[in-house]
């Protein structure tokens, strides 16, 4: 049984599944490389997707894709290049990262400039001016009238009054909008180019919030089971979001909010303003990997402020270490196996197995859910050690591990991915110089390596690597 927190109440509720699970995930503007706070976002919803379906669920997962937006412009016109030639660059890179990160690919990525997703937009926004929530201004752009809408206001908690401003925004960058009638459609200007559609209120583009909605609703139906994104997308994209959609179909869209705290650097939230940001490749190229990564922004549970560091990725390289090498001694137990029977086992030592998956029902409480990962693995280390297990329990174990992998994502795939490029090409050196007993270069090569983070265990036909 789920138990999740809903933004919308603050409090924890019950979550009952239907037949399928419609989830829908506001995805990234691709003007530019995500950093890896976007990516808490995106490993938080992966997991919350992973857990549903590890417990039976079907998911019908949407991820939109913001091509068209103040910043695309920008950033098209800057370098001189088409509108869809500049965010076909970032999509294949998101893309890219996402593979890096083990994120499982949503269903379906749509993108705001799609044509029957402008279509669905225009058609919504015609809807709104016939009901009477929405109007052309002057400047030929049209409003949502906040004031048409009392509800507004229901998911961030803000104060009624302040909001019923007549002071209209365009601007769609979220962190400057005030609390006020918002942009549905924005008229043609210079800076937007040859960026424009026809509408019945002349040419212009969407505006970011209705992208939603509109892609929302079209994919998913007009209510939808869970709606994600980071705190910072809560107020006004998501309120905003209730405000267009409910208007239009006098249905509740969203039965559960949930969104994630932020990643942090030094005390701020990690940003491209702030300047204070890592991107996936960049931490890739400096040799950490994307299971690293992963697990850094994984291991945290999705409602509390993570702070990235070095050291926390040091940390998870030697959780991950802790994993694999126990992995590797319960597969090299089976080895001398005959039995490929899969007995389920309740219990590892005093761990109930069970207790994983329980953690993650409470609301995707991951630390507790790790807490038992490794209450695991020390058990069965001990009982390895005292002989206390048998071939079909290992079995048992290696196949609860599975499970528990098809939702953390983390298992080694080679190692290749794991040990970076240098130090693989220091230890093949290492390895010529022992075969012709050069034991000085040896020596040289084992400190080289261990400068880049990893110790050299020598066993007679291998060079075991350790993460320091
Ligand atoms: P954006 O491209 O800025 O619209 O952000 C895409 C997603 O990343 C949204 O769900 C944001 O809420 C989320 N996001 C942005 N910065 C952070 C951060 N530092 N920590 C967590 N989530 C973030
Ligand atoms: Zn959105």
């Amino acid at each position: 049984m789920f138990h999740f927190y809903n933004t919308l109440t603050r409090q924890q509720e019950r979550f009952t599944p239907g037949e399928i699970i419609r989830l829908y995930t506001c995805g990234p503007t691709i003007y530019d490389h995500a950093h890896i706070g976007n990516f808490r976002a995106y490993v938080f919803e992966d997991l919350l997707q992973r857990h549903l379906e590890a417990r039976g669920n079907i998911v019908n997962r949407v991820m939109n894709l913001t091509d068209v937006d103040d910043k695309t412009i920008r950033g098209a016109r800057t370098q001189k290049v088409p509108l869809q030639e500049y965010t076909a660059r970032y999509k294949k890179a998101f893309f890219e990262d996402c593979v890096a990160l083990r994120l499982r690919p949503a269903n379906s990525y749509p993108a705001a400039t799609d044509p029957e997703n402008i279509e669905a937009m225009v058609v919504m926004i015609q809807t709104l001016v016939e009901k009477g929530h929405a109007y052309q201004a002057e400047d030929h752009s049209v409003y949502f009238r906040i004031a048409s809408f009392p509800r507004y206001g229901q998911l961030a908690h803000v104060d009624l009054d302040a909001q019923r401003t007549s002071v209209r925004i365009k601007n769609d960058e979220y962190t400057k909008e005030e609390i006020a009638d918002f942009a549905l459609w924005k008229a043609w200007n210079e800076e937007d180019g040859d960026v424009a559609w026809e509408s019945p209120w002349g040419r212009g583009r969407p505006g970011w919030h209705i992208e939603c909605s509109a892609m929302a609703t079209r994919l998913l139906g007009d209510t939808i089971d869970i709606h994600c994104g980071g705190i910072d997308n809560m107020f006004p994209h998501h309120e905003a979001e209730i405000a267009q959609c409910e208007c239009v179909s006098g249905q509740t869209f969203v039965r559960l909010w949930m969104h994630c705290a932020h990643l942090m650097v030094d005390g701020m939230k990690m940003a491209k303003s702030a300047g204070n940001f890592y991107t996936v490749r960049e931490l890739l190229e400096s040799g950490w990997n994307g299971r690293e990564i992963r697990y850094v922004l994984l291991s945290v549970h999705y409602r509390m402020p993570l702070n990235f560091t070095m050291e926390g990725l040091e940390a998870a390289r030697h959780s991950l270490y802790r994993i694999d090498e126990w992995k590797r001694r319960l597969e090299d137990f089976t080895r001398n196996t005959s039995t490929s029977a899969h007995p389920l086992l309740e219990n590892c030592g005093s761990v109930r197995l069970e207790d994983f998956f329980i953690a993650l029902d409470d609301d995707l409480n991951i630390s507790a859910a790790l807490a038992v990962l490794f209450d695991v693995i020390r058990e069965s280390h001990r009982l390895l050690d005292h002989k206390a297990l048998s071939g079909e329990e290992v079995i048992a174990l290696l196949v609860w591990w599975n499970r528990v992998d098809s939702i953390l994502a983390v298992t080694l795939d080679s190692l290749n991915e794991e040990i970076p490029k240098e130090v693989q090409q220091l230890i093949s050196l290492r390895q010529e110089a022992r075969d012709s007993k050069n034991w000085i270069e040896s020596d040289r090569l084992r400190e080289a390596i261990q400068a880049h983070g990893w110790m050299i265990k020598d066993t007679k036909n291998e060079q075991k690597l350790i993460p320091l």
